[in-house]
């Protein structure tokens, strides 16, 4: 019997890391929100990545929607958000009933485009008009081009977002994503790099980050004033972590340089045993970034005898998991209406079934495949999957 494959499932450490924090906890009851686990894994976080400030929350969702909200993003505002994404990315601009304008990636980091980017604000500096936020995210772990993205944001003095959820370990310029903005997050669902069962974090890079991330902790505990009874004058949330969740997820830190080594080995084996097929190629890797490799995703050029479709199908007849290319915002129904911005003249429908269009994000989800990244695959594990592959290029060699 063969066995299943994820595409990514949770993976916790060889040592029992994770199950020392909650037994600790057990130990001295420290089972409800507040508690040492939770502060403890906000300070090693924050240390290790080179955050001004952490809060641990319930998801990274809800981390996104605390960072808008931190930016002070209201009705009626306009957020800037990169298209090709997780529609978590998007949706807390629509809970606080902001406008997303959704900008276009590029071909050398499938990210946002800064050229796009800027575009974007000048059609709307034209009209008097100027984004709340920025949203930018590194899908996959591939880094975006951060550091023009945060000129541009810096030279229109608008609030930069890192929507790093994919990328917990990837570094551009030996600097980890999610500390290059106002605001970063990072999300420990669980499949991601590395998982609390379910969570997220906030992080905050600004002067003021202390102060910020105080806030931001008074709204994510249903924004309770400091008085002797119960007194409010805000809208709050319940959004922060628990202690024995923040257990699990100082125990996955411990290993995180290890789960990425993992990943990084996996993209390489794929490279390395499905790079010389014909119309193949792989998610871009750009010259001072080191990702960690969270899914590798391939693309599948116009024209080439294999398709998305056909991959996926023979995986998971194999019993083997594979997932399409996040489909962009701006062909999502949810989201008609909402402005698009892209550096492509005349973007046209090119794959009637799904949507795809000619823009740079339609055609990496009309051409892409996220390949399996379980960081608990074997060698033989990779050899299955290559195999499968393979043999949709020599359909005839399959059948022996
Ligand atoms: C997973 C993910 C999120 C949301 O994180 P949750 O913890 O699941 O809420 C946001 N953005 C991107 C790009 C993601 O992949």
């Amino acid at each position: 019997m063969k066995e299943h494959i994820f595409l990514a499932s949770p993976h916790m450490s060889e040592e029992g890391f994770e199950q020392e924090f909650i037994q600790e906890a057990f130990d001295t009851n420290w089972i409800a929100p507040l508690g040492k686990n939770v502060t403890e894994f906000e300070k090693e976080m924050s240390g290790f990545l080179g955050a001004k400030a952490a809060v641990a929350l319930s998801s990274g969702t809800a981390a996104i929607h605390m960072a808008l909200k931190s930016a002070g993003v209201r009705q009626g505002d306009l957020v800037f958000c990169q298209d090709l994404t997780f529609s978590a990315t998007a949706n807390p601009i629509l809970y606080e009933k902001a406008t997303p304008v959704f900008i276009d990636s590029e071909p050398e980091s499938w990210n946002m485009s800064p050229k796009a980017l800027e575009l974007a604000f000048e059609k709307y500096d034209k009209m008097g008009k100027r984004p709340k936020a920025v949203l930018a995210v590194h899908l996959y772990g591939l880094c975006a081009k951060i550091q023009e993205i945060a000129a541009l944001c810096k030279k229109y003095e608008v609030p930069l977002v890192e929507d790093a959820a994919e990328s917990l370990g990837t570094t551009c310029q030996g600097r980890y994503t999610g500390t290059f903005g106002d605001y970063g997050i990072i999300s420990f669902n669980g499949n991601k790099i590395i998982t609390t069962s379910g969570g997220g974090m906030l992080l905050v890079n600004t002067e003021d980050a202390k102060e910020r991330a105080a806030k931001v902790l008074y709204w994510a505990t249903q924004a309770r004033e400091p008085a002797r009874w119960y007194q409010h004058t805000e809208i709050g949330y319940n959004y922060r972590m628990s202690n024995i969740v923040a257990g699990i997820g100082r125990g996955q830190l411990k290993v995180l340089d290890k789960r990425v080594g993992k990943k990084r080995e996996i993209y390489q084996y794929y490279q390395d045993h499905l790079g010389d097929l014909p119309g193949i190629s792989f998610m871009p890797m750009q010259d001072g970034a080191r990702s960690n490799c969270w899914l590798t995703a391939i693309q599948l050029e116009e024209g080439c005898q294999v398709k998305p479709l056909d991959i996926m199908e023979a995986l998971e007849k194999d019993d083997v998991e594979s997932r399409p290319v996040w489909k962009p915002m701006h062909l999502q129904p949810v989201f008609s209406g909402c402005d698009f911005i892209t550096q492509v003249e005349g973007v046209c429908l090119t794959e009637p079934v799904t949507g795809a269009d000619s823009s740079i994000g339609g055609q990496i989800f009309q051409h892409g495949v996220c390949l399996p990244s379980d960081t608990k695959m074997k060698e033989e594990d990779l050899e299955r999957i290559c195999r499968v592959i393979r043999a949709l290029w020599q359909p005839d060699a399959a059948k022996e």
